[in-house]
């Protein structure tokens, strides 16, 4: 069944992302927006645009019914969620359900399911996908929480079940600090995320963060579509990604995919997701969660596997089998991706909203930029500070970090800080030159940085 028009329920790159799949397939396409983003280009660029509400997302985008509304408005059959957002929440897939309106995304059953992180490991367990040792479930007590973590062995994690974006995790090195750490987060939970559930796991000590992107369709199919290295991390959050991953082996890569996709098979997942595994130094992985939606670095998967995941999503969910089979994918190449954030790094990355005066973007043969900026546009302060993907493709990893470094130097952006000189930077440092790195390194080259300039 062919959609009448795909409604976006999203802002920014991924919103003209979307739009440009929706235009490749000839789909009419409409875009939601907030007083603050009526200059936005995804406002622009698609057939129609509805305004939603105020700045603050809990006034616009996080509208569930302001969203359905626009929906009946405009005749759009489908809703794209992107990422963030409503994009992981079940109650919004159930309510597009109930008004007739395909939700381009699994079913609320899924989402649910595995966006109680703890449920979800359970759940992966379950079905023989290796998880990172821990709580059974949520922890119920101080108690509950002193016997695990001493049976597991400190350091422990404490986090946030309903957790995302890095937020809700604390680290506990010993049954002193057990009490402090796990309140902390149940209140960083509970901020955030209206729900203070917790968990522990143990603490993988210099874990590589190695991803698995999977499409399934309606009929049963599910393919794996090679990694994701997303190791290069600020604060639990991705600066840099890359596919290969520079750790993966042949081996490796066979027995992570086919645990990717017994974890889909295993909830019955249908569409795009992500199955993230932290790998240790004797290259043993670990489930840590699913993301049950598109991903910010899905640029570099698409760049190796010639595959298109967004218009993917949408024939799928317009009840389409998957075009391609297990067999079919090959992996070309290498792909970087640079996530340019309106921040700066000398004044620790605080975000820098404002009017962009003058613009240049990267260009030339392997070059992708995803972005929604443009000359004259004002940055808004109200949402989030990632403004660019720059993303590079070449035949071997070296070839792609230089064409990263040049594409770097040739982006210039005027009138907002920027990440872009630190991403360079950051390209330089040896442990990235040779594919070492891990999720620690980024922070403590931060510190030593720090330590050098004083
Ligand atoms: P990815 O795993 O795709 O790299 P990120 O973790 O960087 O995604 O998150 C993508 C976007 O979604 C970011 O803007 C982040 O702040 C936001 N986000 C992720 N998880 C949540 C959540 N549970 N609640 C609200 N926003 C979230
Ligand atoms: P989120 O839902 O916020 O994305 P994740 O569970 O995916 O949370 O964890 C985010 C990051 O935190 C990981 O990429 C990794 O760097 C770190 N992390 C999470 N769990 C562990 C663990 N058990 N040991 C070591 N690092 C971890
Ligand atoms: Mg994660």
């Amino acid at each position: 069944m062919r959609f009448e028009n795909v409604l976006i329920a999203n802002r920014g790159e991924i919103a003209v992302r979307i739009i440009r799949a929706c235009r490749e397939q000839n789909l009419g396409c409409v875009s939601v927006y907030s007083t603050a983003d009526r200059e936005a280009l995804h406002v622009k660029f698609a057939d129609r645009a509805v305004c939603i509400g105020p700045p603050a997302t809990a006034d616009s985008y996080l509208q569930m019914h302001a969203i359905i509304e626009a929906c009946r408005q405009t005749g759009a059959t489908a809703v794209h969620p992107g990422f963030g957002f409503l994009s992981e929440n079940a109650e919004f897939a159930r309510l597009c359900r109930e008004n007739n309106i395909v939700f381009i995304g699994p079913s609320p059953e899924c989402i649910s399911m595995l966006g109680d992180k703890a449920r979800a490991k359970e759940t992966m367990k379950a079905a023989g996908v290796p998880v990172i040792p821990g709580s059974e479930g949520a922890i119920q007590s101080l108690e509950d929480a002193k016997a695990v973590a001493k049976k597991i062995g400190y350091p422990v994690l404490v986090k946030a079940s309903a957790g995302g974006g890095g937020r809700g995790i604390r680290r506990v090195d010993s049954e002193e600090q057990l009490e402090e750490q796990l309140h902390v987060a149940q209140e960083e939970a509970k901020k955030f995320f209206g729900d203070d559930t917790v968990y522990l796991e143990k603490l993988i000590v210099g874990p590589h963060h190695v991803e698995v992107q999977i499409i399934a369709d309606e009929y049963g199919n599910t393919v794996a579509l090679g990694e994701r290295d997303c190791s290069m991390q600020r604060r639990n959050q991705k600066v840099l990604e890359e596919s290969p991953s520079p750790l993966m082996t042949p081996e490796l890569r066979n027995a992570m995919q086919e645990a990717a996709v017994a974890a889909a098979k295993a909830c019955g997942y249908c569409n795009a997701g992500t199955i993230e595994f932290l790998v240790d130094h004797e290259r043993n992985f670990y489930f840590m969660e699913m993301n049950t939606r598109i991903q910010v670095e899905h640029p570099v998967t698409e760049w190796v596997t010639g595959i298109d995941l967004v218009q993917t999503q949408l024939r799928i969910a317009q009840g389409e089998p998957l075009p391609f089979t297990q067999e079919e994918i090959v992996l070309h190449g290498h792909a970087i991706e640079c996530r340019i954030n309106a921040e700066n790094p000398d004044y620790n990355f605080r975000p820098s909203p404002g009017t962009i005066q003058a613009l240049h973007l990267p260009g030339g043969m392997g070059v992708r930029i995803d972005s929604a900026i443009y000359q004259g546009y004002t940055i808004p302060p109200y949402y989030d500070s990632m403004i660019a993907k720059l993303i590079v493709h070449a035949p071997t990893r070296k070839e792609a970090i230089q064409k990263m470094r040049w594409a770097l130097s040739e982006f210039l952006v005027d009138g907002v800080e920027t990440n872009i000189d630190f991403q360079l930077r950051l390209l330089k440092t040896a442990a990235f030159e040779n594919g070492t790195y891990d999720n620690a390194f980024l922070m403590q080259w931060l510190e030593q940085t720090q330590e050098t300039k004083k």
